[in-house]
């Protein structure tokens, strides 16, 4: 997270007929005006753009298959951002905006492969396929991130609002789902705009294949990790049907193997790029949240997951949700607290506070409160702990727990918060892909001892590089490792 807070309106999305998905057609200009307004904000958001050579290589490739989708004067039309982000992810907004995370594309092998998820970005805005997301978009405002007890509180409207902010509707925006048929279409566009524009077909049955070894990674990794992360997975179910689809749609496109893999390139421009977490925006590491900029640390209950994002970390678990965030502010704690729950519930509904209390947590002079709101489904304690952080700084959580519970699930946690060492933070290092060329006597075994994880380094090292555990590697390949590296300045 960072000092910021930001607000987003919805964007707008508009009909047009699937006949006009062959045809050479314009992006609507209310959406590409949208696109435009809310790209800095969604990139600062998503913890920032890559720039230099790596964000221009996806521009090129992008724009390699953007030249395929029929869209005129496509150059121009569509642009390819690469975002600084932990979150396995990529999306597209209609007006022709398409985002990878850097996540995602650690997770890719080849250049075919980078294209494909473009291509299938693509194919989203091309085959307009946006008004179905505008009504899951709607849904999804009900039933947020934070679940039905917040919605019901204050009628869904304010709650929502102020623990969701800016968090909420970027991750809503790049977890929404296109209907099942959508996604197929997607995948044959993608599978067809890079075969055309001279790509190996089958890049997508690999996309496709990492994503099926990085979910279950992931499931095997739950109960052992903290963070929650909507990934595209989630948004873009793997199933045996769309692999088959895709194998066949990949046939079909043209002769396999003989398309450009530029695995190499792909790979140079991989090496060196962070994996998971930037410190700059805090590091998640088991059940504590360190940010090394702002000097601060905390823990969450076991088995309760954080969601980071530029402006918050937002904490769930079976007894309650919190959020985590903060920043300027130099009036009374008294304030402060209030401020935090008119955010809360819009400014529209009251939630009756107990007069505030004073406190003391690791030497930082603290305030909190518990108020009571009464909802359709029984009654929700609101609670916020501030911290004086410094004299023009306050940080806060703020949490939600059934009636009568108040901070309690979450007294371990508020307790926790405490300053970093300047020593403390500098240890504090970003993990980064490191492209190796296998040399004789290497093995799976031995190089994926040197994955910079405390754990599963043998399953993360095949699943990154899709190979099997007993695989013999060959010397002068080259697979990826994940190491700690160091931070890069500004
Ligand atoms: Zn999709």
């Amino acid at each position: 997270m960072k000092r910021r807070l930001l607000a987003l309106a919805a964007s707008a999305a508009v009909i047009v007929p699937a006949a006009a998905i062959a045809q050479a057609r314009y992006l609507n200009p209310r959406d590409v005006a949208e696109a435009q307004r809310q790209h800095p904000e969604l990139v600062q958001e998503f913890g920032g753009a890559e720039s230099g050579t790596r964000g221009a290589y996806v521009q090129q490739v992008g724009a390699r298959v953007a030249a395929q989708t029929g869209v005129v004067n496509s150059g121009q039309a569509f642009r390819f951002t690469t975002l600084n982000s932990a979150v396995e992810n990529a999306f597209a907004v209609p007006g022709g905006y398409i985002y990878i995370t850097r996540q995602l594309m650690a997770l890719l092998d080849d250049e075919s492969e980078l294209a494909f998820v473009l291509g299938h970005e693509a194919g989203h805005v091309a085959g307009n396929h946006a008004q179905a997301r505008k009504s899951a978009a709607t849904r999804n405002s009900v039933l947020g991130v934070l679940g039905a007890i917040l919605g019901s509180v204050v009628g869904n409207s304010g709650l929502g609002s102020m623990i969701g902010q800016s968090a909420m509707r970027y991750s809503q925006m790049a977890t929404l789902s296109f209907s099942r048929e959508q996604e197929y279409q997607a995948d044959s566009l993608g599978t067809r705009y890079i075969t055309r524009a001279g790509y190996d077909p089958l890049g997508g049955t690999r996309v496709l294949a990492a994503l099926t070894r990085s979910s279950a990674l992931e499931t095997r990794l739950q109960g052992h990790e903290n963070r929650s992360t909507p990934e595209w997975a989630s948004t873009h179910p793997l199933s045996t049907n769309r692999l088959q689809r895709a194998l066949v749609e990949a046939q079909r496109s043209g002769p396999p193997g003989q398309g450009v893999r530029n695995r190499d390139q792909f790979l140079n421009v991989l090496d060196g790029m962070y994996v998971d977490d930037d410190p700059a925006q805090g590091v998640i590491e088991g059940r504590v949240f360190s940010h090394p900029d702002l000097l601060l640390q905390f823990a969450v209950p076991p088995t309760y997951r954080m969601q980071n994002s530029a402006s918050a970390v937002t904490i769930s678990g079976s007894a309650g949700q919190a959020q985590f965030s903060g920043g300027r502010y130099q009036g009374p704690l008294e304030q402060y607290i209030m401020r935090v729950v008119q955010g809360l519930t819009g400014g529209r509904q009251q939630v009756a506070m107990a007069p505030p209390r004073q406190t003391m947590i690791n030497g930082i002079p603290a305030m909190y409160s518990v108020g009571r709101a009464n909802t359709s489904s029984g009654s929700v304690d609101v609670s916020v702990m501030a911290y004086r952080w410094s004299p023009d700084t306050v940080y806060h959580f703020v949490m939600l727990t059934r009636g009568g519970q108040g901070i309690g699930p979450f007294t371990q946690m508020v307790d926790s918060l405490r300053r970093l060492s300047g020593q403390e933070a500098a240890a504090i290092r970003p993990k980064v892909i490191d492209v190796v060329t296998v040399r004789a006597g290497d093995t799976v075994q031995s190089l994926s001892q040197r994955m910079a994880y405390r754990d599963y380094r043998l399953e993360r090292f095949v699943a990154l590089n899709g190979i099997a555990p007993n695989e013999r590697l060959v010397p002068g390949s080259k697979v990826k490792l994940v190491i700690y590296g160091a931070r890069r300045s500004g």
